[in-house]
């Protein structure tokens, strides 16, 4: 939490004072936003010919963040983000948000103002309009709860249950380094402690704490998609890692796929913290861990030359018929059934 010298109280502005105090950096830039903040519900104008894509999700403190390790701003940014990644996987552009909290008396204005400074900042970066909420007192933690919407024509979004058999499975990024980044964040809490005089030791791992800590939601690949002019034939969001995410484009298009396990793109940071400081495989990261938020798409094979020399696409394997089942071929050669690791939450 904030550890500026200033503490105002929620209770000293109240619920319409906080909500005024919040919205003031906020402004209607899309031509669809037709009224935001002020008023029973907010007024949207879809573009003509268009569908619209919504998408909520909620996070709770102390089981999706710890405020610990998370620095307001960064969960402001980052809560955008989970919700902004799923309008991008369905191959759209995030047009408004909605953000709804529960705050407990333990959070001062400055800390809330905070959060809304993440928010703000990934409304600039993803173009999109904070056009209301709710505000609500809690007893327990934090939660932040936001519904994205966006908007493309309907021949342009993409579902997860449309792969074709000899599909091309592509991914975006690197996978697993948010995991390592978030294991290397717990290993310091506990250090810290054990021993609160103790010095974090987070030298050398700037970019998977930043993976973890301050995720990007890949609209960049929706607009070079676009330009290339490729639909893919699904997509995905890796919230929940590979594995978990292959399997509901396999379930959900009826088919079965291979992926190679030379071909996951992995990061020399990744592989190092996990192999050295974690003893872990990199490989179970890269499929198990969550909250990369890269992009799993299946493409048409005839499209494969237009994205071949794209430098942040990974071609890691492809779609085939169900009885084939889904699986991983090792660098040993071996074939590895891949089964649902996702993360648990209950
Ligand atoms: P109501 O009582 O009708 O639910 P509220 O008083 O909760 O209305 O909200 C007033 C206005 O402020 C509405 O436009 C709502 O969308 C917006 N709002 C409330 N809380 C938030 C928030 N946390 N972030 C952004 N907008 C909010
Ligand atoms: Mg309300």
């Amino acid at each position: 939490m904030s550890d500026k010298k200033e503490r105002t109280e929620i209770s000293s502005l109240g619920e319409f004072g906080l909500i005024n105090k919040l919205k003031q950096h906020f402004t209607l830039e899309q031509k669809s936003s037709i009224k935001g903040i002020d008023d029973d519900a907010a007024i949207i104008q879809p573009h003509e010919g268009e569908q619209m894509v919504v998408s909520t999700d909620m996070l709770m403190e102390n089981v999706h963040f710890d405020l610990a390790f998370h620095p307001l701003k960064h969960l402001g940014y980052k809560a955008v983000t989970c919700n902004i990644s799923d309008i991008a996987a369905m191959n759209a552009i995030p047009t408004q948000i909605t953000v709804a909290l529960a705050l407990s008396s333990r959070f001062s204005v400055e800390a809330i103002e905070e959060l809304y400074q993440g928010i703000h900042k990934a409304c600039q970066d993803y173009k999109v309009d904070l056009i209301g909420g709710d505000t609500t007192s809690s007893r327990s933690g934090l939660a932040i709860c936001i519904t994205a919407i966006g908007q493309a024509p309907a021949q342009r979004i993409v579902c997860r249950n449309t792969a074709q058999k000899g599909d091309v499975i592509c991914v975006s990024g690197d996978l697993g380094g948010a995991y390592v980044g978030l294991q290397i964040l717990n290993r310091e809490k506990q250090v810290y402690q054990a021993a609160p005089l103790a010095q974090p030791k987070l030298d050398g791992y700037s970019y998977i704490l930043e993976r973890y800590l301050k995720p990007e939601a890949r609209m960049d690949l929706v607009h070079e998609l676009a330009a290339l002019d490729i639909v893919p034939t699904s997509m995905i969001d890796i919230s929940d890692g590979l594995s978990s995410e292959l399997l509901h484009i396999c379930k959900q298009s009826k088919l079965g796929a291979v992926i190679f396990e030379e071909n996951i793109p992995l990061a020399a940071q990744t592989i190092e913290t996990a192999t050295n400081d974690l003893n872990m495989s990199v490989l179970t990261c890269a499929l198990n861990g969550g909250d990369d938020y890269e992009l799993l798409f299946t493409i048409k094979q005839s499209d494969y030359e237009k994205l071949k020399n794209h430098p942040d696409i990974h071609f890691i394997g492809y779609m085939r018929e169900a009885e084939s089942g889904v699986s991983l071929a090792t660098r040993a050669g071996q074939n590895i059934t891949i089964n649902a690791q996702g993360w648990q939450h209950f």
